[in-house]
């Protein structure tokens, strides 16, 4: 959504109306169960409340989680976490995120604590926020939000607030209208930070924008500039499902620059027989990717 230059990071009410759009932007079929995850600038009382009207209407499952900020009430509540009640942290393929430590023994495969760092834990708030000694310290909000907490160790010379500093390890917070009650391995705290970090993808596909325009705006009129989000945006729809549906490997991962290679290979469209051919030279390196990714794309049943 092109603002002006003026613009807020927390205006609630754009927030509202791009959720709104995007939603529409989806199938109608897809629109009943829905993940929407917000970086910490959405984290408004009227964006949650929207998103839980969402949530409530009757034949829809919508799943928010959205990015929260650290203030002294939730560094209070961390201070009275228990160690115990920290839990280790999972990768998006449901592996723990630890490492071998400096000084660990030589068997690379040992089973002694000392030797193992937990690179990440994760653990709920709610409780110490809700109802510690000082009553519902998340009055306003509402009932149904939860709020949890992840802990890393952070990479070797980052910057550290005085409060990381203290404990050794970098804080992000997020809520959720998960239910508590939510059954299996869905309702467990490792799940809900892993499915709250896709959000990542998010931030990957703004650093990523930039490379198919959406870092440098051409002009100093705002119609211009229009014009060319959507075009630099139709770019990256046209890479997310040309990723999606036709290519494989590392390239399935790539981004823009890396995939200009396969964009820009040099072909030659030959005309014979009544069809027509896309000659590509067979030494060029992605010869065999194009092809495949060709293929798969034909392969695919026809829009309705
Ligand atoms: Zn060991």
């Amino acid at each position: 959504m092109l603002r002006r230059g003026s613009a807020g990071s927390n205006t609630a009410a754009d927030h509202i109306a791009l959720v709104d759009a995007a939603i529409g932007a989806l199938p109608p079929g897809f629109r009943r169960r829905l993940m929407i995850t917000v970086d910490g600038a959405g984290a408004s009382h009227d964006l949650i409340a929207r998103l839980d009207k969402l949530a409530a209407r009757p034949g829809y499952q919508v799943i928010y989680s959205a990015g929260w900020m650290l203030g002294e009430r939730e560094k209070a509540a961390l201070r009275l976490v228990p160690e115990q009640a920290w839990q280790i942290a999972i990768d998006g393929r449901g592996e723990v995120r630890e490492r071998r430590a400096d000084d660990a023994c030589a068997d690379s495969r040992c089973a002694h604590r000392a030797c193992w760092i937990e690179e990440a834990h994760v653990t709920e708030l709610t409780g110490l926020l809700r109802e510690g000694p000082d009553g519902d310290r998340l009055r306003g909000w509402p009932a149904a939000m939860r709020i949890f907490v992840r802990r890393e160790r952070p990479h070797p010379g980052a910057q550290l607030t005085l409060f990381e500093a203290e404990g050794g390890w970098r804080y992000s917070l997020w809520v959720t209208n998960r239910p508590a009650a939510t059954k299996g391995w869905l309702g467990q705290n490792a799940y809900i930070d892993a499915a709250h970090r896709v959000q990542a993808r998010v931030e990957d596909a703004i650093r990523t924008g930039k490379d198919t325009g959406l870092g440098h705006f051409p002009s100093f009129d705002y119609q211009v500039n229009g014009a060319w989000l959507t075009a630099s945006m139709t770019g990256q729809i046209l890479l997310a499902w040309l990723k999606l549906l036709a290519l494989d490997g590392d390239l399935a991962r790539a981004e823009p620059k890396t995939l200009r290679r396969v964009l820009h290979a040099a072909a030659r469209l030959v005309r014979g027989g009544r069809r027509r051919r896309l000659k590509i030279q067979a030494s060029w390196p992605w010869a065999e990717a194009i092809t495949a990714a060709w293929q798969r794309i034909d392969a695919l049943p026809q829009a309705p």
